[in-house]
């Protein structure tokens, strides 16, 4: 989930929250208020009402006419009864007594809330003693009407509230977010295009306060990528001038063993054994040389037309010398094709690939084809050596990684992990990309795509010119 839309959930919670919080709490406050108020007046009118009832010497209770005309609120209902519901001494009720059922029974003046029929009332139950003697009950009352249709109307605002607020809080989070969340969405598009460009000298364009949070990031993101930057060129440097430095005493050295072989000084093993590591040496400091070239954007590769069927068969038949008995290098299909790009470099990228698969499927097979699809010329040279293992597959185009270490390093043929990531940069640069497939065990399969020419891509099955 997006963090906008976590935002927008969560603030639109929190108002929900707060709206129900608001409504309950006004729905408790007015309640109490308006029952309280509902209390006393039913006191007063109790203590008016009892300043009219008298009791005669027989026991009995005599209601004066005056209370008729005292100052008892006009909704007030009265009820005057005996020890029974039956003995009634005075009542203005307009339903069958008594107000409060469950108020009569008790011996204490009570104050409750009460139901007949559909009127929600509010009763106060008093017990009139002589002499501590019980003679009769009054009960008065008035509707709670008010409270009721209150907490209703209140309910229903809450409920409306809570509806409008969430549409509103969460229209307002959505839209507010929107602006500084583009801009995060716009660094990180941004970030990306960088990365797959490889390219570090761009910067995050951010048009806003350079002093917020996003603004911040940014500029610390921009800052550790002209660090990159200074280091990456550094080191370019670094090599390139290594590789310059080393060129010349490699030559001198290969000259002397050469002289030394010619008057005859030192054994022949020896010299081989020097005149070996000096080729290997020299094909590492060309390869670190053409990479820093590539990286650092001197490398000019040329755009003449390449017949890619003839530049296959020159690499297979300059990499027959590599070939061990038992081994069989092979072609199997041919197409014509014709590519615009770099010939030697073209060359290079073949010659890497098929001396790996020569390298590691000693005893093996290596097929090599080329075909033409509708937009894209396919080299694919595949071999019954062992393999890759899945978790080296994405990092063999990487600087000097080898899959198998000990295997590399030490008995079989030595490489320095180079091959494949000039071979790539080679291939992206043509436009084109290389694939890869691999079993364990199985052998692996490198295919090389490389963009037809405009005019092979309109005819994609017509026979090229000699
Ligand atoms: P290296 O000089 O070590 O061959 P590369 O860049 O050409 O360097 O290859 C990188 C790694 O990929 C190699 O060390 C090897 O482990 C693996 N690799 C490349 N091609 C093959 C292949 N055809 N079969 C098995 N492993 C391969």
């Amino acid at each position: 989930m997006t963090l906008r839309a976590r935002l927008t959930i969560l603030y639109t919670i929190l108002m929900v929250g707060i709206l129900l919080l608001f409504g309950v709490a006004v729905s408790l406050f007015f309640n109490d208020r308006v029952r309280s108020q509902l209390d006393q007046e039913l006191a007063s009118a109790a203590t008016l009402v009892i300043e009219n009832i008298r009791v005669d010497p027989f026991g009995t209770l005599v209601v004066a006419d005056q209370i008729l005309t005292s100052e008892l609120p006009a909704n007030l209902y009265v009820l005057v009864i005996g020890h029974s519901i039956n003995e009634i001494y005075y009542s203005n009720l307009p339903f069958r007594p008594p107000l409060d059922p469950i108020g009569l029974r008790t011996l204490n003046t009570t104050v409750r809330d009460a139901q007949v029929g559909n009127l929600p009332l509010r009763v106060r139950t008093v017990p009139l003693a002589v002499s501590d003697r019980q003679v009769g009950t009054l009960q008065v009352g008035l509707s709670r009407d008010l409270v009721v249709d209150t907490q209703r109307i209140l309910f229903s605002l809450t409920v409306a509230g809570m509806l409008i607020g969430s549409v509103v809080a969460a229209l307002a989070v959505w839209l507010s977010t929107r602006q500084a969340l583009a801009a995060l969405s716009h660094a990180t598009a941004s970030a990306l295009t960088i990365t797959r460009a490889d390219d570090l000298s761009h910067r995050i364009p951010y048009g806003g306060p350079a002093d917020d949070e996003i603004g911040q990031l940014i500029s610390a993101f921009n800052q550790t990528l002209s660090r990159l930057e200074r280091l990456f060129t550094t080191q370019r440097r670094f090599v390139a001038d290594v590789g310059h430095e080393l060129r010349t005493p490699l030559t001198v050295i290969k000259g002397n063993a050469n002289l030394m072989r010619r008057m005859g000084c030192g054994d022949e093993e020896s010299l081989l054994g020097i005149e070996d590591e000096v080729d290997r040496l020299t094909r590492l400091v060309g390869d670190l040389l053409l990479l820093a070239q590539a990286e650092s954007g001197k490398l000019i590769l040329g755009r003449d037309a390449v017949e890619l069927d003839s530049l296959v068969l020159d690499a297979m038949s300059q990499l027959r010398v590599l070939i061990q008995p038992g081994q069989h290098l092979r072609l199997e299909d041919v197409d014509q094709v014709l590519v615009i790009g770099d010939r030697d470099k073209l060359k290079q990228v073949l010659l890497n690939l098929i001396s790996n698969a020569i390298k590691y499927a000693p005893g093996g097979e290596v097929i090599i084809s080329l075909q033409k699809t509708e937009t894209h010329a396919s080299i694919r040279i595949r071999d019954t050596g062992p393999g890759i293992p899945p978790e080296d597959l994405p990092f063999i185009f990487e600087r000097f990684y080898r899959a198998d270490k000990s295997r590399s390093r030490s008995h079989g043929p030595k490489g320095f992990g180079l091959g494949l990531s000039i071979a790539y940069w080679i291939v992206h640069n043509h436009g084109g990309w290389i694939d890869v497939d691999s079993q364990i065990g199985q052998g692996t399969t490198f295919t090389v795509w490389l963009p037809l020419t405009e005019k092979d891509r309109r005819q994609p099955d017509s026979e090229q010119p000699a």
